[in-house]
Order: C-alpha cells, then structure tokens, then sequence
C-alpha cells in the first residue's frame, strides 16, 4: 500500500486506546508484561501472492520459509526468542495438494532450524491468489525489549549485515537478468532471508543498545521510524553501508545503483539498532556503523563529508 500503509494505520491506531505498560500499534512487535515469566511479545505479517512472491518465481518452499522468516524477523527486532507460531492460508484451486504440501515443507524447516512450534492457524479457499498470514508470539525479559522509541542524540547506528542484496535479487527477477553466480545468491538472499534471531537477543541483553527494529523496507524508510518514534534525527554516511561482493558484482556488470538499492529496496532483514560507540564490543558478532543519531527530525545524507540530497533521480548534492 505504499504511503498510504501508515496514513491508514495511522487511523486504526486513533480508534483505539492502548492498554497502560503494553506497547501497541507501532512497533515491529506488541509487547505484553506478564509479570514475573516477563514479556509477550506479538507479531503477525501477511504475504499476498503478485504482491510479495510470484509463485512462477520462488518455490513453494521458499514462500513458506520466508512467511515464517518475515515474523522470525520482527520477534528478533525486539530481542525477543520466538516460541510458537499461527499459520492461516487461503489457497485457490491449483496450489492445493502439491504447492500447499511444500510450501509446509519450507515453512516447517526454518521453524525446525530455530525450534520454534507451529501451534494453531486457519485454512481456507480462495479464488485466484494464495495469501498467507503468520502470527508469531515470543517471550524476552521484563523490561527488555528493544523499542523503537529508544534512540539518543549522539548514537551510533549499526546494522548487522550487507544491506541490497534482496533487493537486487528482486531485480533479477523482476529483469530477467542473466543467472550468474552473484545473481543466484542475489534471488537467494531475497527469497530466504536470514531473520537475526541470535543476534537481537544480544543486543537486548548487552545493555548498550537503546533502539532497534528489522530492516523490511529498506533504511530510508525504516529508520524514519526510529527517528519519528524518538524524536531524533540522523546522519548516514553512504560510504559506510555494508555491501556484499555479490552486490558490488552485479550492479558494476549491469550499471545499477548499489547504493539505492541499500537503502531503498528493502526485505534484507537486517536489524537496526542504536547504541553507544562500544556497543559493538558487548556481542560477538559484527556490527556495521552507517552513521550516528543527531538532533531534528530526519536523515541527512552524506557522501565524502558532504550532505548530498536523495530525489527520484537518485542523489544530488545539496
Ligand atoms: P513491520 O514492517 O515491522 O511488520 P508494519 O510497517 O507492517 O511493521 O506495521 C507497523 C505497525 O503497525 C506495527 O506495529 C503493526 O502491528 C501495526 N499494524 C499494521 N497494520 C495494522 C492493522 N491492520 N491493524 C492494527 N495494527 C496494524
Ligand atoms: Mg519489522
């Protein structure tokens, strides 16, 4: 629904009054004190075939892997550990039977990979599109799941890995690009992504993180979020943006924009996550600094220490 996404939440939101200590509408998760066995946390997603996958594009495995991967993914940009799911699908005619069975195949994998238990859903018909929605619920310690609302003036803000790669691979989809190796990984990457569960449990547990969410929509547009939800701006330095080799590749071969793709397009499933300048010596992983949280209320972009602006044709300097 582009835009008109959040205008519309927006007015769900003001027809409903959240529950004082709970955290509603707003973040990648609900989350739900339980006193002392801590907090629930709650997601649900939905993917819509033509509009999130092309069932001639990607296997019935890997809609059914990344169904369950998206929920994964916002659980994890809590901090939280998944512990159950709900699947409901709506399936026209020909994907009953075989496209169904494996699309179980795919979901039950990741969902055996990170042990979490499918608990319940609905199924029913449709007449022409599958449509799947999962529902994930997770638990973390009281008090500490990572908010949007939670970024400092003077945060560094990280991500936890190369940003672009599923958005290239869709544009090999999408282009019909020649499938080279760095293609291959490319759709691979946007078609199975790795939701950061391990790594958000870290993060909210180290104490240097202040604010977090998962990277769906590409940081031009996700860490907005962050940004309106605290009440801060940003400054994002382009050079720093993690980029695969396979990223790099491509984009020199064919002349597309790595770094739009970075921060545009979105579905890598990264988490964004800001902290102090030692966080990234709390956790034993890597974490890649793009830029730093400033006083306002948006991102500012800087290529070479200068602010360069971001239009539709790319960037311009200011
Ligand atoms: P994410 O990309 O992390 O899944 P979304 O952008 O889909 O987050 O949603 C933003 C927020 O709006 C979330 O808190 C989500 O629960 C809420 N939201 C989205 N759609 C609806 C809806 N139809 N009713 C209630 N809340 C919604
Ligand atoms: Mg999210």
């Amino acid at each position: 629904m582009a835009n008109g996404e959040f205008d519309f939440i927006e007015i769900i939101k003001s027809r409903f009054t959240t529950p004082c200590g709970v955290v509603g509408i707003g973040d990648d998760c609900a989350v739900m004190p339980m006193g002392e066995r801590g907090d629930l946390v709650v997601t649900t997603d939905m993917l819509v075939e033509g509009i999130h996958f092309l069932r001639s594009e990607a296997t019935p495995e890997e809609v059914g892997h990344k169904a369950a991967a998206v929920n994964f993914s916002d659980i994890a940009a809590m901090g939280a550990t998944p512990v159950g799911s709900f699947l409901s699908i709506a399936l026209p005619k020909d994907a009953q039977g075989e496209w169904a069975e494996r699309f179980v195949e795919g979901f039950a994998e990741i969902s055996k990979r990170y042990n979490i238990p499918l608990l319940g859903g609905d199924t029913t018909s449709s007449l022409r599109d599958v449509c799947v929605n999962v529902a994930v619920l997770g638990l973390c310690q009281s008090g500490k799941a990572l908010l949007r609302s939670g970024a400092k003036v003077g945060d560094t803000i990280y991500v936890t890995g190369p940003l672009g790669d599923s958005g290239a691979g869709l544009k090999v989809i999408l282009e019909g690009t020649e499938r080279t190796c760095e293609a291959d990984v490319l759709v691979g990457r946007h078609h199975q992504p790795t939701p950061r569960l391990t790594e958000g449990v870290a993060l909210a547990l180290c104490g240097e993180a202040h604010a977090m969410m998962d990277i769906s929509d590409g940081i031009a547009s996700d860490l907005r979020h962050i940004l309106k939800a605290s009440g801060v701006g940003a400054e994002v330095c382009l050079e720093q943006l993690p980029m695969s080799p396979e990223l790099r590749t491509i984009c020199a071969d064919k002349g597309w924009n790595a770094t739009e793709l970075a921060i545009g397009a979105g579905e890598d499933f990264e988490l964004l996550v800001t902290g102090g300048e030692g966080l990234p010596l709390e956790v034993d992983f890597p974490l890649y600094p793009i830029g730093r949280i400033t006083e306002g209320g948006d991102i500012t972009w800087l290529s070479q220490g200068e602010v360069v602006e971001l239009d539709t044709q790319g960037f311009r300097h200011f």
